[in-house]
C-alpha cells in the first residue's frame, strides 16, 4: 500500500491505472478509522481494480464551537488497517495541500436538503463537504465513490450535487455497520465516557422500537414523539428527530417508505442515526 501526501504524488500514482483503464473505487474519510470505513473499503474492494482512501479531517465542514481542533487524528493505526483490509492508496494531504494559500471564493450549495436535519443545526456544513468531496472527486477522478448510510443527509447531498454537475462518479451507498448492540460506529464514540458508551444504544433501540411500532399501525407523529421520550428519559438532549422520505422530503404520514433521523447529545458528544422503514400496503 502507498501513501501520498500531495496532489502530485497522488496523480503519478494512479497514472499506469488510468492508462491501462483500471476502475477506481474511492472512500472519502477523515480517519480515525473503524468497521464502518472498512466496509466501505471491503466493498470496493469486492468490485474496483484499485482502491484510494482518503484521510483529511477537512476544517471548512466544522463550525467554530466544533470538534475540529480536538477531532481524533490517528493516521499511522488508520494506515495498519487499511493495509489489512487491501487498500490500495492512502491518500492524506495536509490542509495547505488541499486549499492552499490563495483564497477560495467558490462555494457549492445544494440547496433545499440542506437546510434541515444537521444543515439547521450545523450552518455551512453541508456546503464544506460539497466543496471538499467535488475537490476530492476532481483529484481522484474516481469510477466509484463509497460513502455510508450513516450520514444518510450527506449521501443525499453528495448524490444530488454529483447529478447537477455531472460529476463523472458514480456514487454507492453502503449500509451502516453498527457495534453489537447497535450503536452506530463513529469515530465520536471514543469520546463517550463509559457511563454514556452504555446508554448510547438507546438511541437504535428507539429507532427499531419506532420500526415495530409503525408496522402495527400507531401514528407517525406518536411513534416520533415515543423516541423523544425515551432518549429524554435515558438522559440525552435531542437535536431532531425526524422522519422524511427517503428523498428528504417531508411525510405526515407511514403511507410509504420512510427514513426516521435522529441527531441527540449525550454529555457533550453529538450522535447521529436513521433507520429506513420499509412500507407495505399489504
Ligand atoms: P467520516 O470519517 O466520519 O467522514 O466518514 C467517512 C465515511 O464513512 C462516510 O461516508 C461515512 O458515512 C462512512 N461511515 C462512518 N461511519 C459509518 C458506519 N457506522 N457505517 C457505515 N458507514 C459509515
Amino acid at each position: 500500500m502507498k501513501t501520498e501526501t500531495t496532489i502530485q504524488g497522488l496523480t503519478a500514482s494512479l497514472s499506469a491505472a488510468r492508462q491501462a483503464r483500471k476502475t477506481i473505487g474511492f472512500v472519502p474519510t477523515m480517519g480515525n478509522l473503524h468497521q464502518g470505513h472498512l466496509n466501505l473499503v471491503r466493498e470496493a474492494r469486492n468490485f474496483c481494480d484499485v482502491v484510494v482512501v482518503s484521510i483529511f479531517v477537512n476544517p471548512i465542514q466544522f463550525g467554530p464551537n466544533e470538534d475540529f481542533d480536538s477531532y481524533p487524528r490517528t493516521l499511522e493505526q488508520d494506515s495498519q488497517l487499511l493495509a489489512d483490509v487491501g487498500c490500495d492508496i492512502v491518500f492524506a494531504p495536509s490542509v495547505e495541500q488541499m486549499y492552499g494559500s490563495k483564497p477560495r471564493l467558490t462555494n457549492i450549495s445544494v440547496g433545499e436538503i440542506t437546510n434541515e436535519l444537521c444543515g439547521a443545526q450545523r450552518p455551512g456544513h453541508f456546503d464544506g463537504v460539497a466543496v471538499v468531496v467535488t475537490k476530492l472527486l476532481n483529484i481522484v477522478q474516481p469510477n466509484f465513490a463509497l460513502f455510508g448510510q450513516k450520514d444518510y443527509q450527506q449521501l443525499a447531498v453528495i448524490k444530488q450535487f454529483v447529478h447537477d454537475l455531472n460529476i463523472p462518479v458514480e456514487v454507492i451507498g453502503v449500509p451502516i455497520a453498527r457495534a453489537e448492540d447497535g450503536l452506530a460506529l463513529s469515530s465520536r464514540n471514543s469520546y463517550l465516557s463509559a457511563e454514556h458508551r452504555q446508554i448510547a444504544p438507546v438511541i437504535y433501540q428507539s429507532l427499531q422500537a419506532a420500526e415495530i411500532a409503525l408496522k402495527q399501525g400507531q401514528a407517525l407523529n406518536d411513534v416520533l414523539n415515543a423516541i423523544r421520550e425515551k432518549l429524554v428519559d435515558a438522559g440525552f438532549a435531542i437535536d431532531y428527530v425526524e422522519a422524511k422520505t427517503p428523498s428528504l422530503q417531508n411525510v405526515e404520514q407511514f403511507d410509504q417508505n420512510i427514513v426516521l433521523f435522529v441527531a441527540a447529545k449525550i454529555g457533550k458528544t453529538r450522535l447521529i442515526d436513521n433507520i429506513q422503514i420499509h412500507y407495505s400496503s399489504s
